[in-house]
């Protein structure tokens, strides 16, 4: 074993490259030594990232490359945020990792109101996590004798892909012809998992069959019609990872006593600005910012971040009814896993426990649903907090006071 030191000599001589230093010394050693190089090369003090609190072997095996320290987040906790779903049922603390001041306080406002309305409803009405590769074919007619072989060959598929996983069920198979292009939207059932790499090992067996029986030849196993990572309105429309809706009814009086406004107030708030502003935007969600609250618990749960993308995707509904206040959200592409990638890191194993949904659920894929229910409600009381301060005009005298 050699130490951090004489590492950091090797590479800058040279003699190693960044990505071998584990194969000469253990992951923190390993780690250490990329501190020393950057603190030589770029004159940075690196303490700060060199003080974590994961397993630096098991992060450098299954979260990240050439691992040099941490990046650390404040976390806060907004509740009790009490939500009766089909998974999900309790009250519930929520882990809120962010660098936004005023929003953890934000949001435990709207659970304030919401718990002390009864609870929101929240339902996960869609499961699918996809993968859509794309073929290369001769023509439409080819690629259409492609598409009605997948049709009626769905069985032989569903067998290759669910060969690759205990977990994973292949519900469905969408063709989509372009032109010469064949694209297959596969659609799975991934349980407790977010299923990414599951999906795209299965995906990767069942295009083994497409290309042995058909002359459709693959070109790429991702082929952007997924959507992964990227806005899309076909996540949207169909759906990907957890459909999740949650709705709340509070009395007009608790309105008045936890928001400082009306429910006519907040209605018209919502009509103005989350449907007619985003309509006129060409936004794809219709929402404040239902962003802020599945950032901050996918950042505090160990979920994959760059997903924020599709899972903030939302519709705010708000309607002043007799004596009370309706409102929904529906988040269309919510992915979340309670197993597998990020979740398996210390801090947000932690934070998993704090919400009761860590690992796999029994029966298998109920810890999911009840996280995505659980963040849906959390969008939710995000949503009226914000609206509300809209309606009363005092956003900016929070942020100035919390923000600054
Ligand atoms: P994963 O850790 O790759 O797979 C989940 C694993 O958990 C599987 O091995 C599964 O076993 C097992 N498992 C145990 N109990 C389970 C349960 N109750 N429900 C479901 N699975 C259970 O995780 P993943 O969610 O598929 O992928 C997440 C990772 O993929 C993240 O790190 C993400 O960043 C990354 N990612 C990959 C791509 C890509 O294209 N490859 C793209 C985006 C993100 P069985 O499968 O044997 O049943």
């Amino acid at each position: 074993m050699t130490d951090a030191s004489g590492l950091a000599d090797r590479v800058q001589s040279g003699d190693l490259r960044l990505y071998e230093l584990e194969d000469h010394a253990d992951a923190d050693t390993a780690a250490a030594a990329r501190r020393e190089l950057l603190a030589r090369e770029t004159g940075v003090d690196l303490d700060a990232i060199g003080s974590f609190a994961f397993d630096a072997e098991q992060a450098s095996e299954t979260a990240v490359e050439n691992l040099a320290g941490g990046a650390q987040l404040p976390m806060g906790v907004a509740g009790p945020l009490a939500v009766n779903g089909g998974a999900a049922d309790d009250e519930y603390y929520l882990p809120l990792a962010t660098t936004e001041g005023a929003l953890v306080a934000s949001v435990n406002r709207g659970c304030s109101a919401i718990t002390t309305a009864g609870g929101a409803n929240a339902r996960v009405t869609k499961t699918g996590m996809t993968r859509a590769p794309v073929f290369r074919v001769e023509d439409v007619r080819e690629g259409a004798d492609v598409a009605e072989w997948v049709e009626e060959n769905v069985d032989a598929l569903r067998e290759a892909a669910e060969s690759t996983t205990s977990h994973g069920k292949l519900t469905g198979v969408t063709p989509y012809v372009v032109g010469d292009n064949v694209f297959l939207r596969f659609s799975y059932d991934t349980k407790d998992a977010m299923g990414m790499n599951m999906a795209t090992i299965a995906t990767g067996a069942a295009a083994d069959v497409v290309e042995a029986e058909t002359p459709a030849e693959l070109v790429a196993l991702s082929g952007n019609l997924c959507a992964d990572k990227k806005p899309a309105a076909i996540n949207a429309v169909e759906g990907r990872g957890r459909t999740v809706t949650a709705d709340v009814h509070i009395p007009a009086d608790v309105v008045e006593e936890r928001f400082g406004t009306t429910p006519e107030a907040i209605e018209e708030a919502n009509t103005r600005k989350n449907l007619i502003g985003s309509a006129k935007a060409g936004s794809l969600g219709f929402n404040a910012h239902a962003a802020n609250v599945v950032a901050a618990v996918f950042l505090a749960t160990g979920q994959d971040a760059a997903q924020v993308v599709e899972g903030a995707n939302c519709i705010t509904t708000v309607e002043a009814r007799e004596n009370e206040l309706y409102a929904s959200v529906n988040l269309a592409s919510l992915e979340v896993g309670t197993v597998g990638g990020g979740t398996k890191l210390p801090t947000q194993r932690e934070a998993l426990d704090v919400l009761g949904v860590r690992g796999g659920g029994d029966p298998a894929g109920s810890n999911a649903d009840a996280l995505a229910e659980v963040i849906a409600a959390g969008a939710l009381a995000g949503e009226l907090s914000l609206l509300a301060a809209l309606a009363s005009r005092h956003l900016s005298s929070a942020h100035e006071d919390l923000g600054r």
